[in-house]
């Protein structure tokens, strides 16, 4: 696959064997499909790669560019593929819970171009890549508040 092949040549290019943690750790976030701390990553891994050694991987995945680190205001760090090893697109942050879920919004990329190319003009600024958070009360969590505040 394209992608594996990608990742495979970042790592080479940054002299990093493909290990045991390595491996589960990427295979886990390719699967999952949403941004992962380094203990939310740790209870899948398992306890034969220490959670000190998990840290060193995921800045070492880091800095060979398969991985892209993301801070929502939370205090700690999410980890998910680099931009151009995924698809496009944008988060949904539940302040309540702190789940964080992938949302691509194919129906206004096209208008943020628009917009890129609008700021070019405006200010010479030349955006190479957007970012769009949304932050606010998931489904279930907005259900358990609307519950509390009807009794
Ligand atoms: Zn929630
Ligand atoms: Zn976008």
């Amino acid at each position: 696959m394209d992608r594996d092949n990608e990742i495979e040549r970042r790592l080479k290019s940054a002299n990093l064997r493909t290990t045991e943690g390595r491996t589960r750790v990427l295979d886990h976030i390719k699967r999952i499909g949403q941004p992962l701390s380094v203990p939310e990553l740790h209870e899948f891994v398992g306890v034969q790669v220490p959670l000190s050694s998990l840290y060193r991987i995921v800045s070492d995945l880091v800095d060979a560019a398969v991985l892209r680190k993301l801070e929502f205001a939370e205090g700690f760090a999410r980890y998910e593929l680099d931009e151009d090893l995924a698809e496009h697109h944008h988060h949904l942050v539940c302040t309540a819970c702190g789940s964080v879920v992938d949302l691509a919004l194919d129906a206004i990329e096209a208008r943020l171009h628009q917009t890129v190319d609008d700021i070019a003009a405006t200010t010479g600024f030349r955006a190479r890549t957007h970012r769009l958070d949304f932050f606010g009360t998931c489904a279930s969590c907005a259900t358990a508040v609307a519950a509390t505040t009807a009794t």
